[in-house]
């Protein structure tokens, strides 16, 4: 469902990413691992075009992402075009980023009203079946401000799923909640697994990645290091420096 072909991403002069090739088949689980600044968050900001590749292609489904080819080069996509497939594309951040004036119901329905033209009725109704699936039928009358990190980060789930994305990209969703409410968060990513959803998870969660991932790719520098099985990759791995990253987070 996405295929990445020779990406590179500079910021300035700082080449951040340096061609990274990747495929995710539908219904996959990839975790993705590795250092603090090796290129996880940009790689998946490149996945949701909220940054532009200095190099390289994305395809999503048979679509390149964010570009299109014209007389053979390479050029923008129109922001319209780029906002439709990103809504095929949910992510999830660390900061939760709820709209604090709205209800949990609220943030959720917001996108599916604006974007897909849903009416108030509708999107509530999907808004409360989705509050639901992640546990919080019960608070969907709530503000953000009166909910545990756990709950917020539940809630920007659930507003994710709203858009009912083909993808889901997960970037460190459980690493500013204690270990209790990520369990929660976790949980909910563990069922969305569960049902084929594809997801692209940056997480520091090992035995999340075991348990639920069929791949794990560890990003070194800017470029893919080795990829395989959580099996392989945490009892065995090929390369040295996988082995002294997994030495200090394990
Ligand atoms: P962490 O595990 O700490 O979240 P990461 O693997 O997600 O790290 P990135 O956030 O992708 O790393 O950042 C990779 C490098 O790119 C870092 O050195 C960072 O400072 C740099 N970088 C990221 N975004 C920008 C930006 N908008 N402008 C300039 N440099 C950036
Ligand atoms: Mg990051």
């Amino acid at each position: 469902i996405i295929r990445v072909e020779g990406l590179r991403k500079a910021f300035g002069e700082r080449e951040v990413l340096r061609g990274i090739d990747l495929e995710v088949a539908t219904g996959e689980v990839v975790v993705i691992i590795g250092p603090s600044g090796c290129g996880k968050s940009t790689l998946l900001r490149c996945l949701n075009a909220l940054e532009t590749p200095t190099q390289g292609r994305i395809w999503f489904r048979d679509e390149l992402l964010g570009q299109q080819e014209k007389n053979g080069r390479l050029i923008p996509r129109p922001e319209v075009e780029v906002d439709r497939q990103r809504t095929r594309i949910g992510m999830v951040f660390q900061r939760f980023n709820l709209f604090p004036h709205m209800t949990a119901l609220g943030n959720v329905m917001e996108a599916p009203m604006r974007v897909k033209g849903l009416s108030r009725a509708q999107a509530e109704e999907l808004g409360t079946k989705l509050l639901g699936r992640v546990g919080l039928a019960d608070r969907k009358d709530e503000y953000p401000a009166r909910l545990s990190g756990g709950q917020q980060q539940r809630v920007a789930i659930a507003r994710a799923l709203a858009m009912e994305p083909d993808v889901m990209l997960f970037d460190e969703a459980t690493s500013a909640l204690d270990p209790e409410l990520a369990d929660e968060v976790l949980q909910v990513m563990k069922d969305l697994a569960r049902e084929g959803m594809t997801m692209l998870v940056v997480t520091h969660e090992m035995a999340f990645a075991r348990e639920v991932a069929q791949r794990v790719v560890v990003l070194d520098a800017g470029v893919v290091l080795e990829q395989g099985p959580p099996s392989v990759i945490f009892t065995r791995p090929s390369q040295p420096r996988t082995r002294e990253f997994l030495r200090k987070v394990l």
